[in-house]
């Protein structure tokens, strides 16, 4: 077998024993771009050698949605296969697996008109909703596997031959997934167990803000009340524990809206619709973003920000050690999953109610200070130069990072 081959067996094998941890007997249902059909049906062969009972595929294709977007009636867009959303709902209510392959090319719909694609997103959004709340509500097993995607591979590795960029694109997923270790399942046994004693730790302790400092950073961001810490493995509602994102390396919970307070200077480029912002940097007082800029792609960012009035909020805090080998690879990877695990990160916009105790929503989620708007954008601000402290509210201060690593 060739090193390549033995990586894509360890992927796969880690996808169904530590994203999924099947049970056997379990349906699973998958869905992935057409181009992932040789590594679906080795996800299928895992799947089937640890119990899977019935393995469904249900395939994206890029030519076929150009098609509809450009050839379709202008009120068909506002269509949307809802009762197989629902079908999909309802299994994952009896106890399917879900199992997401994810790598797109970022370039799919290029020339459609805006809002066409729009209007077909939003209704698309509608139908898929009861299927992403049983995902969301953890009903049952779920995890997303990157594939190197040619479309994806040639926006990381622009300058490369596209059969060169999937095989670079390939290494770099093999590294940040840990499905390099001469034994990715205990590896991530082991990162499961360091994850969740940051998290148990970081529950017990109750900061009142987090304090970041380094280069051009002097950043204060007060917890929401009643914040919880997560990160690593998940239980479903029945108890089983699954990995939803391989890779994933952050531990996050809930800024209060509005005590962020301080200057901060992003530490890696973020990848926004399509563009790279670099240096963005921004100062808040009283959770406001009140000074917001960029050295490149402040446009499509300042754009972005003016979506809503939470969008200039923080939404998210995330602590993620420097030494982690997505940062290893030294990559932007145009991928939210990848980049933002990449280093420590804030997000403007929208919060996670699983980050606040009893998961509360609309007036109850806001006055604990969780924040609302339609955007999440994930910037990273960690790196071996960054320090960070816990802060109780009489001053005292816990050192948690120094120079991008855990000191506890
Ligand atoms: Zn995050
Ligand atoms: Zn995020």
């Amino acid at each position: 077998m060739s090193a390549f081959q033995e990586n894509l067996e360890k992927l796969a094998e880690l996808a169904i024993r530590v994203g999924l941890n099947l049970e056997k007997g379990q349906e699973v249902i998958a869905t992935a771009p057409l181009e992932a059909v040789d590594f679906v049906r080795l996800l299928a062969e895992k799947a089937y050698g640890h119990g899977a009972s019935l393995f469904t595929v249900i395939y994206g294709d890029n030519v076929m949605a150009r098609k509809r977007l450009s050839l379709a009636p202008e009120e068909g867009l506002d269509k949307a296969p809802a009762w197989l959303y629902e079908g999909m709902a309802k299994a994952f209510r009896e106890g399917a697996a879900r199992l997401a392959v994810s790598g797109n090319d970022p370039k799919a719909l290029e020339g459609l008109p805006p809002e066409r694609i729009g209007r077909a997103q939003q209704a698309q959004s509608r139908a898929y909703k009861p299927a992403l709340d049983a995902i969301t509500e953890f009903v049952t097993n779920w995890t997303i596997v990157p594939y190197a995607h040619p479309g994806w591979a040639k926006a990381v590795f622009p300058g490369l031959p596209e059969e060169e960029a999937v095989a670079r694109l390939w290494q770099a997923i093999f590294q940040a997934t840990r499905a390099v270790a001469e034994d990715p399942v205990a590896a991530w046994e082991a990162h499961n167990r360091n994850l969740h004693q940051k998290v148990a730790y970081l529950n017990e302790r109750r900061f009142h803000a987090l304090h970041f400092r380094g280069p051009g950073t002097d950043l204060v961001v007060g917890l929401a009340e009643g914040h919880l810490w997560q990160g690593g493995a998940t239980p479903t509602k029945k108890g089983l524990l699954c990995n939803p994102n391989l890779p994933t390396e952050e531990v996050f919970t809930a800024p209060h809206r509005e005590r962020v307070e301080g200057v901060v200077r992003s530490t890696r480029p973020l990848a926004l619709g399509g563009q790279l912002v670099e240096g963005l940097w921004a100062r808040f007082e009283k959770g406001y973003a009140v000074e917001v800029g960029a050295e490149k792609g402040e446009e499509v960012l300042l754009k972005v920000l003016s979506t809503d009035g939470g969008a200039r909020r923080l939404g998210e805090v995330a602590l993620v050690a420097a030494d982690n080998p997505i940062a290893q690879t030294g990559l932007v990877f145009f991928d939210t999953l990848f980049d933002e695990n990449a280093a420590s990160h804030i997000a403007f916009g929208q919060a996670y109610a699983e980050n606040l105790e009893g998961r509360p929503s609309g007036e109850a989620f806001r006055s604990r200070g969780g924040n609302e708007s339609l955007v999440h954008i994930d910037w990273m601000i960690g790196s071996e130069e960054v320090d960070v402290d816990g802060l109780y509210p009489d001053g005292t201060r816990v050192p948690l990072m120094r120079q991008g690593l855990w000191v506890i």
